[in-house]
């Protein structure tokens, strides 16, 4: 009886839930292989902000004192949630050092679901601050490395959480998506990640970022794995007055459905954009491929309104990070800085403990909603905003799931963005889900240079089940494994996928 860190990173949930009812290994051991995995991993990676191994070891006892099989379905896994997510006795940052000390009083709704299925929350993982980024680079810890390739970027915000799922940490990892942030990281990671319909998962206890954007979403290495995580986080949640009362479909049973039938959309222009990455053209099309070959069909059409997501996002985003993030000011929570008078203190506390990407939204935000400005700035972006969910309204009728890249190119070196604007147009194709509020999902469907490439999927309202039925198709034929293989990234081959 027992498990190697090295066997345990490579199990899927499903092995995992029979192993334990097997009694092959505990939920004692599978902690044990968990942190020895993170433990050796954090040093070259930086994913995990926070550890609690005292309270998973209470979890995974209790979970071990069950009578088999127990039917909770993550009971005795070892997970790990972002660090924008309370957690109810262990230090939660946002990645920012202004809440470097702040331990909550409650578990946000999303983790209070995990423990509700019997996940052991392992730790917190690093993220830009206040989900700010789509690299990892703006967390105030330091940035997460690719764990496929230490020199690149994990993707972000949800950096920590893909990075502790790619090299075998965890099974499971949760994030949040504001215009990307779990898609981001999973395309850049090998790894499948959900961003769900706004209202879908309760958003009660996360730090906002943008309250009318914000979802929370699993990260795993397989299809079906997401789907059951999914299924554990969604629901309705009187205490988020923007949960959606529609009752909830799992969708674990149906993702081994298939795709005949269902009509595949996609923008050919899109391979002849400026600015995409030939190899996530080809992944693309190698996806489209499969899901032909699986009896979809193919239907053409024009992505809409793209040229206007990142203008309209990076207005609404500052908009309401800026008013968020007013409740910083040192008194109530977080760590504060001296001054000679109030006004004083919150202006050092601010100055001091955030980050410039954080200053730099603030002030984009407070200047675009200020009188005289608002009509251009936010109001125009609201306007765009109903645009694309009238104009997704109509391509939806028209097709059952639309196909398009995660980011117009692979993970890029750390360190070498030369402006802000370079990373913010990096977030073009994964903007319009947030903005309309429907559910996308990456997954990966390629690679090159031993880095995985993703592509994403959109849906309808509540329609997450189309989303797997997809992915799980192109999963089987397009197997890029979302686990880094032993010995990577420094003795790693050039990875190709077997089509
Ligand atoms: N990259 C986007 C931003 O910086 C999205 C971040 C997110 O999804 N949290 O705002």
């Amino acid at each position: 009886m027992s498990i190697t860190p090295e066997q345990f990173a490579s199990l899927d949930l499903a092995a995992t839930q029979a192993g334990l009812a097997a009694g092959d290994f505990t939920s004692e051991d599978l902690l044990t292989a968990s942190l020895a995995r993170i433990q050796v991993s954090e040093p070259r990676v930086n994913a995990i902000l926070t550890r609690d191994p005292e309270g998973a070891l209470a979890v995974a006892r209790q979970a071990d004192r069950q009578a088999k099989p127990d039917p909770r379905p993550l009971a005795g896994i070892p997970v790990v949630v972002k660090d924008n997510l309370m957690t109810r006795g262990v230090r939660t940052t946002c990645g920012s050092k202004i809440l470097e000390n702040f331990i909550p009083p409650y578990d946000a709704g999303a983790v209070e679901k995990l423990r509700a299925a019997g996940a052991v929350i392992v730790g917190k993982a690093n993220m830009d601050e206040f989900a700010m980024g789509s690299t990892g680079e703006n967390s105030a810890y330091g940035p997460t490395r690719n764990p496929w390739n230490p020199d690149r970027v994990t993707g972000g915000s949800s950096s920590g959480s893909a990075a502790v799922v790619a090299y075998g940490g965890v099974a499971a990892a949760l994030g949040s998506d504001t215009g990307g942030s779990i898609r981001q990281p999973a395309s850049f990671c090998g790894l499948v990640g959900l961003k769900p319909t706004y209202g879908r998962v309760s958003r009660w206890g996360l730090g906002a970022l943008a309250s009318s954007l914000d979802q929370i979403g699993p990260l795993t290495r397989t299809v079906r794995d997401n789907a059951l995580v999914y299924d554990v986080i969604a629901g309705h949640d009187p205490r988020d007055s923007t949960s959606s009362p529609e009752p909830f479909q799992p969708c674990l049973a149906k993702v081994p459905d298939g795709v005949r039938g269902l009509r595949v959309g996609f923008d050919p222009s899109i391979f002849n954009r400026d600015g995409l990455d030939p190899v996530t053209g080809q992944t693309l099309r190698q996806a489209l491929d499969v899901a032909a070959q699986a009896g979809a069909e193919l239907v053409e059409r024009e992505l809409p309104l793209i040229d206007y997501c990142v203008a309209a996002y990076y207005v609404i985003c500052a908009c309401e990070a800026s008013a968020n993030l007013t409740r910083y000011d040192g008194v109530r929570y977080g760590v504060r800085a001296a001054g000679d008078n109030l006004w004083d203190s919150f202006a050092h506390t601010r100055g001091s403990g955030f980050g410039d990407e954080v200053k730099r939204r603030i002030m984009m935000g407070s200047f675009a909603l200020s009188s005289g400005y608002y009509d251009a700035y936010y109001l125009k972006a609201s306007q765009v905003r109903h645009l694309l969910v009238d104009a997704f309204s109509g391509l939806l009728r028209e097709v059952d799931v639309f196909l398009l890249p995660v980011t117009p190119a692979p993970a890029r070196l750390l360190g070498t963005a030369a402006t802000p604007l370079e990373n913010y147009l990096g977030d073009i194709f994964t903007l319009s889900a947030n903005l309309t509020g429907l559910p996308a999902l990456a997954f990966p469907a390629g690679a090159t240079a031993g880095l995985p490439v993703g592509v994403q999927a959109m849906a309808g309202y509540f329609r997450e089940d189309l989303l797997y039925r997809l992915a799980a198709v192109v999963e089987q034929a397009l197997p890029v494994t979302g686990l880094v293989p032993e010995g990577c990234p420094w003795q790693r081959p050039a990875l190709e996928a077997s089509a």
